[in-house]
């Protein structure tokens, strides 16, 4: 936070939508807000034939069609529009549900700001975090705040890194033993510390990056 401070022209996203808190430190203007929404499925009483097509397809379980109705299961929903497209009669549309927030302005410097909220309940935080990416200017160096973890969430904002021309995944890991999973690819925090450059992959053999721990049975 203090670097973005001191760094007058670099932008901050806090893509932490769980718990975004860059404002706190930042201190930002905001100058506008908005919802993230996303699309759900809903069913025409009138056109539904109740065969379960829908069910079938979906591999969230978001839709359970009963004899003579069905459960809509939004948190579960990914949105990814199968199900209409699964329906033969046409019977499925959808509708823009609300999962989040976004707040953008600009930092005391001047550079941009932006912040996501994922709405209390929600599960799926990734859809808010791609509206913060958005979000990104097209130059200058921009400060990615991720999620915890190695989750989608963590990986959505490594990925946008990455992908950036100047990109550069900083991780900063725990002590041993508050967050680290067996099994995790992320670097031993009792190792030393390291960057990984969007460009180069991490090194295989000793150094920072260890095999990955085996699991327990
Ligand atoms: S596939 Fe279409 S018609 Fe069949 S149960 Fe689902 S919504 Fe109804
Ligand atoms: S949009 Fe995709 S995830 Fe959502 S209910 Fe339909 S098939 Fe399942």
């Amino acid at each position: 936070m203090d670097v973005a401070l001191a760094w007058g022209d670099v932008a901050y996203l806090d893509c932490d939508v769980e718990g975004p808190n860059g404002h706190i430190f930042l201190e930002p203007r905001i100058t506008e807000t908005r919802e993230v929404t996303v699309p759900v499925p809903r069913v025409d009483t009138g056109l539904c034939r109740h065969h379960g097509r829908c069910a079938e397809f979906c591999r969230y379980n978001a839709i359970a069609v009963l004899p003579t109705g069905w459960v809509l299961f939004d948190e579960l929903c990914a949105s990814c529009g199968g199900c209409s497209l699964a329906c033969p009669e046409g019977a499925i549309r959808e509708v823009r549900r609300r999962v989040g927030t976004l707040a953008r302005g600009t930092l005391p410097g001047g550079a941009p700001f932006a912040e996501g909220a994922l709405h209390t309940g929600e599960a799926r935080a990734v859809p808010v975090i791609r509206e913060v990416l958005r979000e990104a200017p097209t130059d200058g160096d921009t400060i990615l705040d991720s999620p915890p973890g190695a989750s989608c969430p963590t990986l959505a904002v490594v990925e946008a890194a990455e992908g950036h021309a100047r990109g550069v995944p900083l991780i900063v890991s725990r002590p041993p033993g508050s967050t680290r999973r067996q099994g995790s690819s992320w670097p031993d925090p009792a190792r030393p510390r390291a960057v990984w450059t969007g460009s180069r992959p991490p090194p295989r053999g000793p150094g920072p990056w260890p095999a990955p721990a085996p699991r327990s049975t």
